[in-house]
């Protein structure tokens, strides 16, 4: 009863730390979504606002996310100065982000292998592929193939303009990083640019803080009309996919964040995921870490890890690091080859793995995303062109609810890279970070 009357409280706002909204806000979400796609009726213009209500905050902080990453770069990059540290951080960052989406990979492979989910899955595949999503997928194929050769290349801007206007995260990053490494060199005559971008990042923050006014209608909006387009009874139809899945994002959450926080710096556990709650959950309201960037950097920032650490590795790690996405696809391709009754040699195994870990760091942070890419992964295995069709159009139907799970996964691991690297080069504030019951708001 007590607990009743607490949740009822926290739900009409009362009294209760806000970041409670979110989470009420994503339950409220999944009830009321479920609900609806029982019985579509009359509900249908009212998913359609909720649509656009959830579709509006996406885009409000998508808004500052570009500005944001930009300055970020600038700001963190000329604060640390030296070339030979900004080396460092690099060095430690490849290293920690590999770790994690190399081990992500590898427990992917494991649960996939030995619970094998797509063993006689192989009719209720083929049932899934209804033509209009067939029409997609086609494309989706044909524009990634037409796109892998390129991969590498297009990392490099040809016009910085034109990528910033088109919002490409992977060259404004190459970017911003040669810029602001130039103007660390170019001693005192860089202040105005710096100062320049100092203020861009502050007047970012505080957009972020203004926008998270409205995070909880926001996510209860995106939840609801995520979950009315599948349902929870999706489960049960795909129960032993979804399950690996499932394990394997629990596996990286629960024990390997901890050991590599254990591992590798002294940073305690459960004040860390205290600290980064609010990002998390928008994380999962929003399936985009680009999107929950601001919130991360946030979280980050207000509980001890310096803006050195935050503004280099978390711009870069929501864009480059996707380890959630590399296990999903490791798992979802290996899925396919089962049901289709495709052997793989270990070879193929181990190139499988190789191609989700580059695939998954081409992946924008970005709803969907990771959809897209694994069409690298799924070259060269042997499956026809009908099945690959068929296939594809499977996960397209049950996408969203692993996105905003893996979202969830890649989120936490850019924070979890940020904390060790801060604690390994004593930019960690602990008082700050443990000092939990005095954290700030963010939401
Ligand atoms: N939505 C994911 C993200 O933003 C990317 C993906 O689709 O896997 O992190």
């Amino acid at each position: 009863m007590k607990l009743h009357l607490q949740t009822l409280f926290v739900a009409v706002g009362l009294g209760i730390k806000r970041n409670w909204h979110i989470f009420i806000a994503i339950i409220a979400g999944i009830i009321f979504g479920n609900y609806i796609h029982e019985n579509p009726g009359i509900f249908v213009p009212f998913v359609k606002v909720l649509n656009i209500v959830g579709q509006a905050f996406i885009r409000v902080i998508q808004m500052i996310v570009i500005p944001l990453v930009c300055s970020a770069i600038v700001v963190g990059i000329s604060s640390i100065g030296d070339s030979k540290q900004i080396g460092k951080f690099g060095k430690r960052m490849i290293f920690y982000y590999a770790l994690i989406t190399i081990a992500a990979v590898l427990i992917g492979c494991f649960l996939v292998l030995s619970i094998k989910p797509g063993v006689g899955v192989q009719e209720f595949i083929s049932q899934t592929s209804a033509l209009e999503i067939q029409n997609q997928v086609n494309t989706v194929l044909s524009e990634q193939r037409g796109q892998l050769g390129n991969l590498f290349l297009n990392m490099i801007p040809q016009n910085p303009l034109e990528s910033l206007a088109k919002g490409e995260m992977i060259p404004i990053i190459f970017f911003a990083l040669i810029f602001s490494l130039a103007l660390s060199k170019v001693g005192e005559i860089n202040r105005p640019i710096v100062s320049f971008f100092e203020s861009i990042f502050a007047a970012t923050m505080k957009v972020t803080d203004w926008i998270m006014v409205f995070a909880a209608p926001g996510i209860f909006a995106l939840t609801t009309v995520a979950v009315s387009s599948f349902g929870l009874s999706i489960f049960n139809t795909i129960s032993k996919f979804l399950g690996v899945v499932f394990i394997g994002f629990c596996i990286q959450f629960f024990v390997i964040y901890p050991l590599i926080l254990k591992f590798f710096s002294k940073v305690p556990i459960g004040n860390f995921y205290t600290a980064i709650i609010e990002a998390l959950l928008v994380a999962f309201g929003t399936a985009s870490s680009s999107a929950t960037l601001p919130l991360t950097i946030a979280c980050c920032e207000k509980r001890g890890i310096s803006h050195k650490v935050c503004s280099f590795v978390l711009p870069l790690g929501a864009t480059l690091n996707m380890d959630g996405t590399a296990l999903f696809q490791t798992v979802a391709v290996i899925f396919l080859t089962q049901a289709y009754g495709v052997a793989l040699d270990p070879i193929q195994i181990i190139q499988i793995m190789v191609l989700a870990i580059i695939a998954s760091s081409t992946s924008a942070g970005i709803p969907g995303a990771g959809l897209i890419t694994i069409a690298l992964v799924l070259n060269g295995l042997g499956l026809t062109p009908q099945q690959l069709v068929e296939g594809f159009a499977f996960l397209f139907a049950i996408d969203r609810v692993v996105d905003m799970i893996r979202t969830t996964v890649n989120v936490a691991s850019d924070a979890v890279v940020a904390a060790v690297i801060a604690d390994n080069e004593n930019e960690i504030n602990y008082d700050l970070l443990n000092n939990t019951d005095q954290y700030k708001e963010i939401i």
